[in-house]
């Protein structure tokens, strides 16, 4: 990893990390989920950064991928439980972290079960561990506090312009998934929950990114929308709602969206529900493993 490549990591973390403080402070019940989504993705802008995904605001059973549509009129409810997960990429070197805020006293302590499952983490976090190993600390934090990790949401490598770069930090323990490799980037995610422990896919899609850029039998209008989203984003997620420049028509534009899902161009990112309707609580931070030591890129300032 060379100087130029860990100073943008941690500007593009320390800019993720102001978004993240000033807009949790938004969050209250009957805000709208698009202007806090607005709020954040406006701050990354300012800094003179991208976003690396769509701003998320997940709440209650909705464990991730939630992000505000075009016109989007949701709102906070009233003692919601709400997932506010954000990054910000600055010429593709990323960061990726999220805070749970409750608005309801009760889940404090499922709050403080992510939370603390995600300081064990990063203190254990070194060059050469399995992460398998990682998910045993995650996973008992959050058991000996009541709660349940979700088995089937993580924490990820990732690479240039590349947010899920293949390995998998599991929130439980798990055999044979490899070691912390050294100059690379995780980012670590535990959630944890009063539900079932799982997630399933809900029907809502709101966040896609590029998945083949060569599919053959594209309309010309299409093929248009598909050059401005690799310009514009790379192989990062997106939201339909940063595609206005292309189109102001929102039929026009969900229209090609869906043509580009069928034909194999883009992928979309369906929200994703606890199994059992259980209350969602996540904390993220994005780490630099460089040598023997660790840096949290996204700690708060
Ligand atoms: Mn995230
Ligand atoms: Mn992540």
């Amino acid at each position: 990893m060379t100087e130029d490549e860990l100073n943008k990591l941690l500007l593009a973390g320390k800019i993720a990390a102001k978004a993240r403080d000033e807009v949790s402070l938004n969050v209250k019940a009957n805000a709208k989920v698009l202007d806090i989504c607005e709020e954040v993705e406006s701050i990354i802008l300012e800094n003179k950064a991208f976003p690396s995904f769509p701003c998320n605001i997940s709440i209650n059973s909705e464990a991730a991928h939630y992000s505000p549509v075009i016109n989007d009129e949701k709102r906070i409810p009233e003692g919601a439980v709400v997932k506010l997960d954000l990054g910000a990429h600055i010429d593709g070197y990323i960061s990726d972290t999220a805070t749970t805020i409750s608005l309801d006293a009760k889940y404090q302590r499922l709050l403080d079960a992510s939370k603390t499952a995600l300081e064990a983490a990063i203190a254990n976090f070194r060059a050469g561990l399995s992460v398998g190993e990682i998910g045993r600390v995650i996973e008992k934090m959050i058991r000996t506090q009541g709660y349940k990790p979700i088995r089937n949401l993580g924490g990820h490598l990732i690479r240039r312009y590349e947010l899920h770069a293949g390995v998998f930090i599991p929130n439980v323990y798990e055999r044979g998934l490899g070691a912390i490799q050294s100059d690379s980037v995780y980012a670590i995610e535990p959630f944890a929950t009063d539900g079932g422990g799982e997630v399933v896919e809900g029907k809502d899609v709101t966040i896609y990114s590029l998945k083949n850029p060569n599919v053959k039998g594209l309309s010309a209008r299409e093929s248009e929308l598909l050059d401005f989203i690799y310009t514009h984003f790379n192989y990062l997620p997106f939201s339909e709602r940063w595609l206005k420049e292309f189109s102001t028509n929102v039929d026009e534009l969900r229209n090609n969206i869906k043509n580009l899902i069928k034909k194999g161009a883009l992928r979309g990112y369906p929200i994703l529900l606890e199994i059992k309707k259980g209350v969602v609580s996540q904390f993220e931070h994005t780490v630099i493993v460089k040598g023997n030591s660790i840096i949290v890129s996204t700690k708060s300032l």
